[in-house]
């Protein structure tokens, strides 16, 4: 079994919680490890949209301690993503290797030097905005693109090596970043519009162009962004799959959970354990094995190997 996600919102709610990653009440833990060949999760600190200016930065580096606190406790389970190649060394001791993100770019306070900043901690990936307005653009609340300081900073990102996250960012945001980005950008938890019309899942054309652009598209679990009666159903995430496939998704499907953004999850998949097992339904829904393989762990490992500096 092997599982590569690109997004959680796991630490905050450890931290709510005052739960740890072995004990605890969350969607995602470090327990089945033993079941994994291979098990890489991304770590995102979200930024609310409630949270601006120093605040924001200062936010993000206080979680950037807790994860580090919280990951050190179980050294035998967890190891952190430093170097990109860590992701190796860490799943061949048959760990969870953590890697950061950052969702919101409203942590750099309108400074492109804090993009080198977070760069130097080692966070991988950065979601330009959530769902208001914030220095870069902005999410669905609002249908203003990408600002010049947004545009800059996509450029910035680029030269750190440090990944664009384009979930949450409007149709006007999607825009302005095809025509500023010259690297493969990734959308790290969002599903398709056409098999779920709410603006924070990707139109067709917005999901070839990832394609196109050799990017990533990380599957959501989140019932809102699976069908439009807001339930729990695994069927739904196949839909999402399979249209991705039609559109020539192969090599850019990947697991981007939303674990613990949201409990209302389809029962059959709300752990890692569960969404490995949930690879023998896609089987029986004649997705190919070696599909299925480059879904769950092959197309994002291959993608952060190759675009993370
Ligand atoms: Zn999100």
């Amino acid at each position: 079994m092997k599982f590569f996600d690109l997004h959680c919102d796991t630490i905050e709610e450890l931290r709510k919680r005052n739960e740890d990653y072995v004990n605890n009440t969350t969607q995602f833990s470090v327990r089945d490890i033993d079941k994994f060949d291979k098990a890489v999760q991304t770590m995102a600190v979200f930024v609310p949209d409630s949270i601006r200016g120093e605040e924001a930065v200062r936010f993000v580096d206080d979680y950037y301690d807790y994860l580090n606190m919280q990951a050190a406790k179980y050294p035998d389970k967890i190891g952190i993503v430093e170097d990109i190649t860590d992701i190796d060394t860490i799943v061949f001791q048959k760990k969870w290797a953590f890697m950061r993100s950052i969702e919101s770019g409203a942590c750099l306070n309108g400074n492109l030097d804090n993009i080198d900043h977070f760069a130097s901690l080692n966070f991988k990936m950065l979601g330009l905005v959530w769902n208001g307005a914030n220095e870069l653009g902005s999410g669905p609340n609002n249908d203003t693109g990408l600002t010049e300081f947004g545009k800059a900073a996509v450029k910035r990102m680029e030269e750190v090596g440090m990944i664009v996250d384009c979930s949450h960012l409007n149709d006007a945001g999607f825009e302005d970043l095809l025509n500023v980005s010259e690297k493969p950008f990734v959308a790290s938890h969002s599903n398709v519009r056409a098999c779920c019309n709410h603006p924070r899942n990707l139109k067709d054309e917005q999901f070839k162009e990832i394609v196109r652009r050799g990017g990533l598209c990380g599957i959501n679990i989140f019932s809102k962004f699976l069908n439009e009666k807001d339930e729990r159903n695994k069927e739904d995430i196949f839909r999402h799959i399979y249209h991705m496939l039609e559109l020539g998704g192969e090599d850019v499907i990947a697991w981007g959970t939303d674990f613990d953004g949201e409990v209302t999850n389809a029962p059959e998949v709300n752990d890692p354990y569960r969404i490995g097992l949930f690879a023998e339904y896609l089987e029986k829904m004649g997705i190919k094995k070696e599909t299925i393989d480059k879904i769950y762990f092959d197309n994002a490992y291959r993608f952060f190997l190759k675009n993370v500096k």
